[in-house]
């Protein structure tokens, strides 16, 4: 029972390799088989292009669907399935019984509608067995340490997948959680982990930040051994990783994914090596370009938008994109883990230009940060029209550090302009803020002014 019911140590090890390519193939053409008698949309696509599912290859296929995004699958299912509820249209898409989705849930709706996702017990399952994969990369393959645990579960509870899945998918594996959530603000999130004894938090990287900003000194005594962030791409961004796992006084790890059995998490080398993809055999990724939507070719250093399918579970063989923008590496990491991996570089819906130069906030975000204690480490791209395109220079409203005298601050600005130019090949104008002059978010950070509405 638990973890041992749901890790699968053969398929974990064959993680980026022509077999799990060839698994990949067999899957698609048994799903696309398989959905092509039940789910109208398949039908559809499969019937348009005059493609027998069962002979499909890649090529056909990446032709036949096209890329779909996450946060347009409401509008999409209410059009295919006319009236009726959100639920009833999704069942119908994947062409099962409606009640078969036991725990209905949806995004947070951060950067527009919230989109639902849905579980059945096959995608429960799958999420076990996805996030085992992870709890084993970290632990080194020790059974022991993964035992443990006792996780802090400081996401937000509400509807997202990092809250009641999560919590599902901890009780499943056999680990004792706390499901204090994001919901019960920093103070109850100290009390009951101390109270408690959490020793594994997990939560986003700003309100770990959070955390330690209200209080340094209670947080590095919490004895904590791990710190897993997502949702956002602090947890990879240097400098962030090191001023957490310096105040938690314990190892950071970003993960990805979680819901459906999609698996990233990131080992524990130095520099960050980026997040071990897990679940090959369960999904099938591909990057395309934001602008022109074409397959960019899987190699060392290429970036892209993320694509997904799914090749388990309730939902139909079809590519969806959540937006999110990585760039990814295929060589073998050096900790000697399985699967590519992946460095989140920003959301496309986030994307800059600046004179054709691409720049995501959270790259901004991460050369800022490395500025603390001189700087804050809040700012705001002031933005003049709408994105992505950007007249130079960069403008940024950044707050100076407690005590940063006035006189010394154009020497701090052109040393940040440098800094960044050097990193991001972007050189920015600074405007100066007094320290807490911009409004803090414990959620999801927002680094846009919109100067231009
Ligand atoms: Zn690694």
């Amino acid at each position: 029972m638990g973890f041992s019911q749901y890790f699968e140590k053969d398929l974990y090890g064959l993680q980026n390799t022509a077999d799990v390519r060839g698994m990949q193939l067999a899957r698609l053409r048994e799903r696309m088989a398989d959905f092509y008698g039940r789910s109208a949309i398949v039908k559809l696509l499969l019937d348009a292009a005059s493609v027998d599912p069962e002979k499909i290859t890649l090529e056909k296929f990446r032709e036949v669907v096209p890329v779909r995004l996450q946060r347009e699958s409401a509008k999409a299912s209410a059009m295919l399935g006319g009236g009726g509820n959100l639920v009833d249209t999704i069942a119908s898409v994947a062409g099962i019984d409606p009640q078969d989705f036991l725990l209905l849930c949806s995004t947070s709706g951060t950067t527009g509608e919230p989109s639902p996702y849905f579980f059945t017990e096959q995608d429960l399952e799958a999420s076990a067995r996805g996030f085992s994969r992870a709890l084993y990369l970290l632990c080194g393959g020790d059974e022991a340490k993964i035992r443990a645990f006792r996780v802090v579960q400081a996401f937000a509870l509400s509807m997202v997948g990092a809250g009641v899945p999560a919590l599902e998918v901890f009780l499943r594996l056999g680990i004792p959680v706390i499901p204090v959530g994001a919901e019960g603000g920093t103070e109850r999130i100290f009390y009951f982990t101390e109270k408690l004894g959490g020793n594994f938090l997990f939560c986003t990287p700003s309100l770990a930040e959070h955390l330690l900003d209200k209080d340094p000194q209670r947080a590095a005594g919490l004895g904590l051994v791990r710190v897993m962030c997502g949702a956002e791409p602090g947890a990879g961004i240097p400098e962030v990783r090191k001023k957490l796992e310096e105040g938690f006084k314990c190892p950071l790890v970003d993960a990805m994914g979680l819901i459906w059995g999609l698996m990233w998490v990131s080992c524990d080398q130095d520099p960050y090596a980026g997040m071990h993809h897990l679940s090959d055999d369960m999904h099938l990724v591909e990057l395309i370009d934001p602008d022109t939507q074409q397959v960019k070719d899987m190699e060392d250093g290429a970036t892209g938008q993320l694509v997904v399918t799914p090749l388990t579970g309730s939902m139909p063989p079809i590519r969806t994109s959540s937006g999110d923008v990585v760039q990814v590496f295929v060589s073998p990491c050096a900790c000697g883990a399985p699967g590519w991996r992946m460095k989140v570089v920003g959301r496309a819906d986030d994307m800059l230009k600046v004179k054709g130069v691409v720049v995501y906030p959270a790259q901004v975000d991460g050369v800022i940060t490395g500025f603390v204690p001189q700087v804050t480490g809040e700012f705001r791209i002031v933005l003049e029209e709408p994105p992505p395109r950007v007249a130079p220079p960069l403008k940024l409203k950044v707050e100076y550090g407690e005590g940063v005298q006035k006189e010394k601050l154009p020497e701090l600005a052109a040393k940040i302009a440098e800094t960044m130019h050097e990193k991001l090949k972007v050189r920015p104008e600074i405007i100066w803020l007094a320290p807490m002059s911009l409004e803090r978010s414990t959620y999801k950070t927002r680094f846009i002014e919109k100067a231009y509405e």
